[in-house]
């Protein structure tokens, strides 16, 4: 899944790629470039300049600020219960029977039968993927792609088979998001302070994989309450159910493909978005097993037990933004988030919610909402804490919003529909973000100076983004492009003969 579109949207590269795609991103471009210093001349200019001398004297920063009440919630809001997510609905068959009238919700957008949903959904993991090889993103070489990045869940989720694969994404207390705490040590590891601890849990975490580690204490607000599985379309307490009582959880990032995800929507964007999950699932596996090694309570998680992108703002990483994926510093919204709740409490090691001026250029920004093909995501100026999408005013339309959290709401059913329309998992919110670029110097110098440059200013830097020939969509030329990017990946491309014979004689 590209997104569980539910909620803040990761609900969201592998390894580091980016050095290759920063060589791949300049490819192609130099016309849009011609292009965008002509305007950068007009207008751009000023902006930079201004931001340049703010930055230059010294009080810009990447770190971002405290923002201690962020996100906003009301008096309406109460925890989510996770039966209440679009895919749950989608990928039971269960519950789509037992509540007709959502499902109704869903047929009213393209007038398909409720037993249309969950075949679909697996779909997307199986290796007979239906596949048309004059269409560019959905041939037998990309559907081979999507196939190979979901794989590896299919060996760990064993018998049950499919709906594991899908549940990977959703439902808990499957492989390797085990509630087992049979691997704990009889012995608690003492920490000679808090600060040793927070340290050494994200070196682990880079070692495993994660491109940034955050820890926040357990909130019950953004924990899924109560929780679904829907291998047994039965809802768990935290209290009677979960093995044990959290204090605290670690959330980890890892990046997604740059070239991959401007494929959007593809099974080559699909794909992107699938090894990611697979990469979540090593990752909030490995370390549910390093707190357990230590002597404590820990269970991994991917898109279950909470609310992904909320968590990933109380860590410290992002801000949620108006596609509502967790947009982080220098990748926008191009990662993918896994937890691990455990007992083991960071006293005052704890991170806090961070801005770094990202939701206020949401504002002015509209690009993920002009190139969302299924009109999900709001167009509104402000923020609010209810949903206003088109239908939004229809009585039980909004039973997958989650209401009294002030964001951009978005219509999940649409997007959820569209996947499955397209058999793509989409992901053009992502591709378009003006916050998602390749790692270049002059990025982090934008996202450095955008908390002190002026609202009206962020409008034009928008604009300033597809100039340079970012962010573009439904774009065949990008998987063609894609499907090159290897090229740059071998060691001895100017000198074949590295490691040939020749130079051995
Ligand atoms: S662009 Fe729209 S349809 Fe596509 S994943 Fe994002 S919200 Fe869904
Ligand atoms: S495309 Fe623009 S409006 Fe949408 S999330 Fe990214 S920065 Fe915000």
């Amino acid at each position: 899944m590209t997104n569980d579109p539910s909620n803040i949207n990761q609900d969201q590269e592998g390894v580091e790629s980016t050095i290759v795609s920063e060589k791949q991103s300049d490819q192609g471009t130099d016309l849009s470039r011609r292009t965008f210093f002509k305007r950068f001349a007009v207008g751009g200019g000023a902006a930079l300049l201004g931001g340049g001398a703010t930055y230059a004297a010294g009080s810009a920063s990447v770190e971002g600020r405290i923002a201690k009440d962020y996100p906003e919630t009301n008096e309406d809001f109460k925890p989510f219960r996770q039966k209440n997510t679009t895919l749950s609905y989608a990928a039971s068959p269960v519950l789509a029977a037992r509540d007709n009238t959502r499902m109704e919700q869903f047929k009213k957008l393209h007038d398909k039968p409720a037993d249309y949903f969950w075949p679909k959904l697996f779909q997307h993991f199986e290796h007979n993927v239906p596949y048309d090889n004059s269409r560019p993103g959905f041939t037998q070489l990309d559907g081979a792609l999507q196939h190979a990045s979901w794989m590896p869940w299919a060996n760990w989720s064993g018998p049950k088979g499919k709906m594991l694969l899908f549940g990977g994404t959703g439902v808990p207390n499957t492989p390797p998001y085990t509630w087992d705490q049979s691997d704990k040590h009889e012995n608690k590891h003492q920490f000679t302070d808090a600060k040793e601890a927070a340290d050494a849990v994200r070196s682990a975490g880079r070692l495993f994989g994660a491109l940034r580690v955050g820890i926040a204490r357990n909130d019950k607000r953004w924990n899924y309450d109560p929780i679904y599985d829907l291998t047994q379309d039965k809802e768990l307490s935290w209290e009677k159910d979960f093995p044990f009582k959290p204090k605290s959880v670690i959330v980890m990032v890892v990046p997604m493909d740059y070239d991959g995800m401007a494929t959007a929507p593809s099974r080559v964007s699909a794909a992107t978005a699938g090894i990611g999950y697979t990469q979540m699932a090593v990752l909030a596996g490995a370390m549910k097993h390093f707190m357990n090694g230590l002597g404590y309570n820990a269970v991994g998680a991917g898109n279950d037990l909470a609310i992904s992108g909320a968590y990933g703002i109380m860590a410290g990483l992002g801000e949620g933004g108006r596609n509502n994926c967790l947009l982080v510093p220098g990748y926008g919204p191009r990662v993918r988030i896994c937890k691990v709740f455990t007992d083991f409490d960071f006293e005052d090691e704890y991170d806090q919610p961070h801005t770094w001026g990202i939701t206020e250029f949401c504002k002015s920004c509209k690009k993920c909402a002009d190139a969302c093909p299924s009109q999900a995501i709001s167009h509104s100026t402000e923020p609010s804490f209810y949903p206003d999408h088109e239908r939004a005013k229809e009585p039980g339309y909004n039973w997958s919003n989650h209401i009294g959290v002030k964001k951009f709401h978005t219509d999940a059913k649409r997007c959820v529909d569209y996947w499955l329309e397209t058999d793509s998992d989409c992901g053009a919110c992502i591709a378009s973000c003006t916050f998602n670029e390749p790692d270049f110097w002059h990025h982090w110098f934008i996202m450095a100076i955008n908390p002190f440059t002026p609202k009206l200013i962020h409008g034009l830097m928008a604009e300033l983004h597809p100039a340079f020939g970012y962010g573009s969509t439904q774009n065949p030329e990008k998987v063609k492009k894609f499907w090159r990017t290897g090229e740059g990946m071998r060691v001895n491309k100017h000198n074949k003969s590295t490691f040939g014979t020749s130079n051995i004689s």
